[in-house]
């Protein structure tokens, strides 16, 4: 039986990334994502360079029979790009992207960010759901689901997928779309990264700014509790071009807060009009809301969420934002041991709820709330404090919880996972599943057991 080394040194001789075993330069700052609390130390990375890497990387994987996790932008906090002995593949330095600006199209590879994407497509004029925060990583994001501010007019991020480049268990690469392995194009879209690795994804490219409406208008937390009344009062009548979200935080001065942070991807005319109540009510402390490039909207909230800090979130939909449910998620914030900790309040509506829940492996075709804990700190001393506080604010919501749970929020020690995450799509995703990956070579992800 050949060593870990000799395999490696084998791989070496075509490999065009890097191959990094624990003593090397570069392995330390490689295992570590976005959340500081991971700390896995895989028994090798392999940072890939193109799609070719990829299958090397499995078939490496699977000669030394290591399991395997993937990254792509490193983001998810329950830190699932990251495994302890196995082989971590980091698509992180394959940054290729292809803007079609005719076709409205765009091909990005496995380890591109929203940041990146954005900046791309926004040269011509030209846009695609996705994430809130620059750093976020296209693939993990689109894969489960993919919220963001132009998801009521056109869907979530994965509803704009138009096909992938998978490399799948057994090494072979296969395109997955609507036209090519059509059962693993629905699978993909919402499965997550169970089914192989996206090596590069293409989307459909819609017309948005590059100026549009959108920022943040701050109340002080005394008046939280009519903030997200009125917050949930106007939820009930946007139109598609709308979205809005709701946070309780601390600002910059240490001032708690009820802040309201909306995007109208509209004209800028009917963008002026349909923030002029939320601009009216108040008076707010602050007012920052009106023409932005989309491109810095989806970089205002970055400085919230540094890389490194230490992160447990819990995250899940509400059945309805009753005055109830608005008077204990105030209460929860009430008691928040960080200043860098947040309650927020993400509104689904539009296209990204019109999708029947059987057109792709996406359950989440909701209209309503979902409410995210975002417990995040910088020492590790306030660790049992953070996660303490993150799961008995979670439990003060019970009464107020609805099945649906969003799998890019889920917490590693979610109970049921599967069965919450992805909901009456399980059953299809475990024959997809056993059909890709009978092995499940691919399971450091919200997993599906093959059938
Ligand atoms: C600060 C912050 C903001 C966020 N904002 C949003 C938001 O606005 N909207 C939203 O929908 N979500 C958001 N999320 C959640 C986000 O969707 C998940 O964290 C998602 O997993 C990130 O994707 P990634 O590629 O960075 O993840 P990674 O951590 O790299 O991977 C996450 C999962 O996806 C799999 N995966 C990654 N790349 C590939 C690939 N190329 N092929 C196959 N599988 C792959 C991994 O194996 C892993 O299971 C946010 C998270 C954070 C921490």
């Amino acid at each position: 039986m050949s060593s870990i080394v000799d395999v490696i040194a084998r791989t070496a001789q075509s490999f065009t990334g890097q191959l990094l075993q624990p003593a090397d330069a570069g392995y330390d700052d490689r295992r570590r994502v976005h959340n500081g609390l991971i700390d896995k130390r895989p028994a090798a990375i392999a940072c890939c360079h193109n799609v070719a890497d990829v299958v090397d990387a499995v078939q490496l994987a699977r000669t030394l029979g290591l399991d395997v996790s993937v990254r792509g932008g490193g983001h998810n906090v329950a830190g699932r790009a990251a495994i302890d002995r196995g082989l971590m593949i980091d698509l992180s330095p394959m940054k290729g992207i292809y803007v079609d600006a005719h076709g409205r199209t765009a091909r990005a590879q496995g380890g591109v960010l929203w940041k990146e994407l954005n900046r791309a497509t926004q040269l011509h004029g030209l846009a695609t759901t996705g994430g809130v925060v620059g750093s976020t990583g296209i693939a993990g994001l689109t894969l489960g689901g993919g919220l963001g501010w132009l998801m009521p007019k056109y869907g979530l991020a994965l509803d704009n997928l138009r096909s992938a480049e998978m490399v799948l268990a057994d090494g072979t690469v296969a395109r997955a779309s609507a036209d090519e392995n059509p059962d693993l194009f629905w699978a993909i879209r919402g499965g997550g990264g169970n089914f192989g690795i996206a090596a590069s994804l293409e989307y459909t490219l819609h017309p948005v700014g590059p100026m549009i409406t959108g920022g943040v208008v701050v109340h002080p937390f005394s008046r939280a509790v009519d903030v997200l009344r009125f917050f949930r009062d106007t939820c009930a009548s946007l139109p598609d071009e709308t979205m809005l979200v709701a946070a309780l935080q601390t600002a910059p001065d240490g001032a708690r807060v009820a802040a309201v942070v909306g995007s109208h991807c509209g004209s800028l005319e009917a963008g002026e009009e349909a923030f002029r109540p939320l601009k009216a009510f108040g008076p707010p402390v602050m007012d920052a809301l009106g023409p932005i490039p989309y491109a810095t909207l989806n970089g205002m909230i970055d400085g919230a969420f540094p890389k490194g800090a230490l992160n447990y979130w819990k995250a899940q939909f509400l059945t309805d934002l009753t005055d109830d449910a608005i008077r204990d998620i105030v209460a929860g914030f009430e008691r928040c041991p960080s200043p860098m900790s947040a309650i927020i309040l993400e509104h689904f509506h539009g296209a990204a709820s019109r999708v029947p829940v059987t057109a792709t492996a996406c359950s989440m075709r909701v209209t309503g709330f979902n409410v995210v804990i975002a417990s995040q700190w910088m020492s590790p001393s306030d660790t049992e404090r953070g996660i303490a506080w993150a799961r008995e604010t979670f439990a003060s919501l019970t009464p107020y919880l609805a099945a649906t749970r969003y799998v890019n929020y889920l917490e590693d020690d979610a109970p049921d996972p599967a069965a919450v995450a992805y909901g009456s799509n399980l059953p299809r995703l475990r024959e997809i599943k056993a059909k890709y990956d009978p092995a499940n070579l691919f399971r450091q992800n919200v997993n599906i057991l093959p059938k």
